[in-house]
């Protein structure tokens, strides 16, 4: 895989401690704001966008808290398929401009702010029979367009390499568990892959932390007004008013619960989870014609830690929006079918290791038009000056957080300087050499840049940290102390399920507890 070439730009963020999280600096801010400290900023939420927003506002010198009712990357932003898109489907329906502004802030991530989280990705399109001859003249030239988009975003190609076309002997080489019958040949191409997305948001949260952001999880907004937040600490029931000159509701799709006339609806999008031996061993990124329709594709995609993704479903949700949305037995049969029009190696029910739904917001509009915002965000200010933040994708979620910030500090009259975010790199961000050269192993350099040998430090005081959570899992101990100590988990939820993403298989999630308890009954005895 190639990885980054342009050195960072601007200094790193202030070393640890001032980044790291924990349950002894929580209780200090929060006593600090609960008793009457006021903020010039505050956020609620802390998904990619809030975080990021918490990022931009503590880096233009501004004093902020970000809360969050459950954990950073609580809500979807940990559902994603985890690619750091270059906008080739805005491009498709013809959004120049929005396929730009993801390709622009695809190359801020993969070489300036996050090198470490974002690699590249290839993706065969295989031409199957489903695929007709009508169609492959597009598809290639959509690829074409999306490397353009790459050049004008000034990324360079030793990060994304060229796309071309393959023979139906390279498309087999490259994934050898698609169907032969009928292959045709297939369409190479490259885009940005997430590490995983919840460790970007912490990454994003932690650096907030850096720059001096309240990142105070387990605080509930009850609700919001033009100066402040009613807000319940959700650890011990009390509530107190957080006061702030400007304030952020990035709720995602629980948004429309805080601000007068947000009307969201929302859309699942649910992934299974396979073993890599299911697709007899796949490691690359797969499009898949979705039989019956012109142009959609699904996605199959390899992970490090040896697990592959399969989605997506796009279905309504009615009712009112669960904390943790679930995919249903017709999304998992539906991606099951796609796999099976498509492959040689057949994968049943019972190869599904885990699945899991996340959830896009549609916005009502007038009249009872809805929006789908996962292309485009939306920036609402409401008469008492709270401005909502909603939609887009994780790729943009800096310039997402650049809009909002910029509105909420109009429209309460706060000044600051520019945006500088970027140019900062996150926590652990470093240059590819830096990074290559660390004494670590590859995949935790992946996950925590220049921050992975300290991870593995956490050993020298116990060397059984160097063990796997769960028979057959990537993950150690060491991540799970490392995740109490500087990254703000509280609980076996927080380790399991977002700072690791042991928890996407239930079985490796049971196996891992025991592990996890351990983590935070030592921390307990630190404190
Ligand atoms: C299935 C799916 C796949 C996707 N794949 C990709 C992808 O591959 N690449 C990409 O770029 N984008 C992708 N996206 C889009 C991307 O995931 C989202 O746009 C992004 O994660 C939204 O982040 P957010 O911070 O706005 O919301 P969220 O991540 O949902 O964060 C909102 C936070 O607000 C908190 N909250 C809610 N109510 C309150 C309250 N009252 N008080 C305090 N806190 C509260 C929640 O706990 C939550 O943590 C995908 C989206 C879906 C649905």
């Amino acid at each position: 895989m190639t990885r980054l070439h342009r050195p960072v730009e601007a200094a790193p963020p202030p070393a640890s401690p001032a980044s790291s999280l924990n349950a002894a600096r929580r209780a200090r801010e929060l006593a600090e704001v609960a008793g009457g400290t006021a903020v010039d900023v505050l956020v609620v939420g802390l998904g990619a966008t809030g975080a990021g927003v918490a990022l931009d506002a503590a880096s233009r010198g501004l004093s902020v808290a970000a809360i969050d009712a459950h954990d950073i990357a609580f809500g979807t932003s940990r559902w994603s398929s985890k690619l750091i898109h270059g906008g080739l489907r805005y491009l498709a329906s013809g959004q120049l401009g929005i396929a730009y502004e993801s390709a622009v802030e695809r190359g801020v991530l993969m070489e300036r702010t996050a090198p470490h989280l974002v690699r590249a990705l290839p993706f065969v399109l295989p031409l199957t029979p489903q695929v007709p001859a009508s169609a492959v003249g597009l598809a290639r030239a959509g690829i074409w367009a999306g490397d353009v988009l790459r050049m004008s975003a000034r990324t360079h190609r030793a990060a994304l390499p060229r796309p071309r076309r393959l023979t139906a002997v390279e498309a087999l080489r490259l994934a050898p568990a698609l169907r032969s019958y009928g292959l045709r040949g297939g369409l190479l191409s490259w885009d940005g892959q997430l590490a995983d997305d919840a460790r970007l948001v912490t990454a994003i949260a932690r650096t907030a932390a850096a720059y001096g952001a309240r990142v105070l999880t387990r605080c509930r907004a009850l609700a919001l007004s033009g100066d402040g937040a009613q807000v319940r600490d959700e650890l011990t029931g009390t509530e107190f008013f957080l006061r702030a000159r400007a304030v952020v509701n990035a709720a995602g799709v629980w948004a429309g619960g805080l601000a007068e006339g947000v009307r969201l609806r929302p859309s699942r999008g649910t992934h299974l989870v396979l073993r890599a031996e299911s697709l007899g061993g796949l490691a690359i990124g797969l499009h898949l014609p979705v039989p019956g329709s012109s142009g959609r594709f699904a996605l199959v995609l390899p992970q490090e830690d040896g697990r592959i993704y399969v989605g997506l479903t796009d279905e309504p949700v009615e009712g009112p929006v669960p904390d943790v949305p679930e995919p249903s037995e017709a999304e998992i049969g539906f991606l099951l079918d796609l796999l099976d029009s498509a492959l040689d190696v057949p994968v049943r029910r019972t190869d599904v290791a885990g699945a899991y739904a996340g959830l896009r917001p549609l916005l009502y509009g007038a009249e009872g038009s809805t929006a789908d915002l996962s292309r485009r965000h939306a920036v609402l200010t409401a008469e008492n000056g709270v401005v909502t933040v909603v939609g887009g994708k994780l790729t943009t979620y800096r310039r997402m957080a650049e809009d909002a910030l910029d509105a909420a500090l109009a429209s309460r009259g706060v000044e600051a300087g520019p945006c500088r975010t970027a140019r900062l790199p996150l926590v652990g961000a470093g240059p590819a050499a830096d990074l290559a050269r660390l004494a670590a192993p590859a995949n935790l350099v992946h996950r925590y840049g220049t921050e992975a040998r300290d991870v593995m430090a956490l050993a020298a005081e116990d060397p059984s940290l160097l063990e796997p959570v769960a028979p057959g899992s990537a993950t150690t101990g060491a991540e799970l102390a490392w995740a109490v100590r500087h990254e703000g988990a509280l609980d076996e939820g927080d380790l399991l399920d977002r700072r690791t993403r042991v928890g996407l298989v239930a079985a490796d999630r049971e196996a891992a507890l025991p592990a996890a308890r351990r983590a935070i009954g030592r921390a307990e005895l630190r404190l």
